[in-house]
């Protein structure tokens, strides 16, 4: 199995710096070993689309609204990204949780109206410090995943992906445990069990994100119950990513 991986470039890079980037990853990507996902921001989103149409790389927004359309200035809608050749959205990342008052209610609409206009959907979920410091990381990400799913049909998992990310993990350059990640990983498939079935539990990808690198991707990205990562700061460095992409086992 291939590993999904991820580059969030979070609000960094102007559309002309994300094109040169682009060029150079698309001509250097090989797909042997990974499937990749690249999330620029919106304003890149038209020029990214363009340039992966027909090749390996794949785009994704970093948020959506929740509503179709309408009377929500500043916002962009699922169905407006689908129409540009978009194919994934972030939703959920702890940026937005945190800085922007993203409640696991809302998460859940967006979710809905991403599945509804077509987009595969990268969901995070993660505790910070103190949770993790009084016992209660997993129970938090229980909560978050049993909200953020709430009313999703078994058919429509196909297209979500659980990102386990520990708020503190998180740009800090403090990566979680093999450990934390393989508990972490049985407990998002427990949710999904007990939510859905057996196979659901089994199908459903899981990717660890916060301050993956070049030393511990290896170990990390090959936990038990892992399919991939979700990076923020390594994948703005193209040859980097590229390395990275191309030779993860
Ligand atoms: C992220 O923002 O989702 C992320 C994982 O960032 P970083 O890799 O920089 O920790």
């Amino acid at each position: 199995m291939k590993k999904l991986l991820i580059g969030n470039f979070k609000m960094n890079q102007n559309p002309s710096q994300t094109k040169q980037y682009l060029i150079k990853f698309v001509a250097g990507f090989n797909g042997n070993r990974a499937d990749v996902v690249l999330c620029p921001s919106f304003v890149s989103l038209p020029i990214s689309a363009y340039l992966t149409k027909g090749s390996l790389v794949k785009i994704g927004a970093q948020n959506v609204s929740d509503e179709e359309e309408g009377a929500y200035t500043g916002e962009i809608s699922a169905q407006m990204l689908k129409d540009i050749g978009v194919e994934y959205v972030i939703i959920g990342h702890s940026d937005r949780r945190l800085k922007y008052k993203e409640s696991d209610k809302l998460i859940n609409k967006k979710i809905k109206t991403a599945l509804k206009n077509g987009l595969k959907c990268v969901v995070c979920v993660g505790e910070t410090l103190a949770d993790r410091n009084t016992g209660k990381t997993f129970d938090v990400i229980r909560h978050q995943i049993e909200e953020c799913v709430r009313g999703l049909y078994e058919n429509e998992l196909e297209s979500v992906i659980i990102a386990y990310e520990p708020i503190w993990a998180i740009g800090t350059g403090q990566n979680a445990s093999v450990k934390d990640v393989e508990n972490a990983a049985k407990v998002v498939r427990k949710v999904i069990y007990e939510s859905y079935s057996e196979k659901a539990s089994r199908d459903i990808q899981v990717l660890y994100g916060g301050s993956l690198n070049e030393k511990n991707v290896g170990a990390l990205l090959n936990c038990a119950g892992i399919d991939g990562g979700l990076f923020g700061k390594l994948s703005l460095n193209v040859n980097q990513f590229l390395d990275i992409a191309n030779n993860i086992k």
